[in-house]
């Protein structure tokens, strides 16, 4: 009995949530359209940040019961907040993050909210003097920064989960991929429309139903008799090889 009980007490705590909101109000929700796109200022980036904004995106779609579509949506000359978002690569990283360390932070997201809905975002690339210049990251690094960013684009916050993308620091990371706390995020804030007014929700149990009855024994005779000339050209065959 102990067991059982500890073995409930881990299994809840396995799938706690840990995800986090964007902001502190507690009306907020994400974007009002779950079709969400960014558009890349190239000015002054070291490296091609188009590649690594389509790459970036590309994590967040097919995410099963999640509607949201990311995508790369072409060329801006904007470095301020917008819809579509905006990201652009920044010489004066600090100032224009409100004091993120040069030497520590190669990118940085911020969005503003209207009534709880996100309505601009803006993505910041650190190409400032200091050690987290962009040019100073392999691209599998780069990528997954991007799309942490990108997640806060969409309205999560930071994760208490080591394994998410969501976590503060991504810098042990060394693959692009959601953990299963990003996904009951990017869930929450983006449902599929399953539910939606007037859709039928087709539940599942067929794991308690009782097994399909076996087929009629003269079909299975059948069906045995059919196969026996094919048997017999098998076995023809296979010997005439072993002739040759
Ligand atoms: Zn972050």
């Amino acid at each position: 009995m102990v067991k059982i009980i500890l073995t409930a007490i881990l299994f809840s705590c396995l799938h706690a949530q840990a995800f986090t909101l964007i902001t502190t109000n507690p009306n907020q929700t994400g974007w009002a359209s779950n079709e969400i796109t960014f558009l890349v200022n190239t000015a002054n980036c070291p490296i091609d940040v188009v590649a690594l904004m389509s790459n970036a995106v590309a994590v967040w779609n097919n995410v099963a019961h999640s509607n949201i579509k990311a995508s790369y949506g072409g060329a801006t000359t904007s470095t301020a907040y917008a819809n579509p978002t905006t990201v652009y690569c920044e010489a004066n990283f600090s100032a224009a993050t409100g004091g993120a360390d040069i030497n520590f932070v190669p990118a940085a997201a911020s969005v503003h909210t209207s009534g709880g809905t996100i309505y601009e975002g803006i993505i910041y690339l650190n190409v400032s003097a200091g050690q987290a210049n962009i040019a100073n990251f392999d691209s599998n690094v780069l990528t997954i920064t991007v799309a942490h960013e990108i997640g806060h684009i969409l309205g999560l916050g930071h994760s208490t989960d080591a394994n998410a993308l969501m976590y503060f620091d991504g810098s042990y990371k060394d693959k692009l991929t959601l953990a299963q706390d990003d996904i009951d995020g990017v869930s929450y804030l983006y449902p599929s429309d399953e539910f939606k007014d007037g859709h039928f929700a087709g539940c599942g149990s067929v794991a308690h139903l009782p097994p399909p009855p076996p087929p009629p024994k003269g079909l299975l005779l059948l069906t045995l008799l059919m196969l026996l000339p094919v048997a017999v050209a098998v076995r023809f065959r296979t010997k005439s090889y072993e002739n040759i």
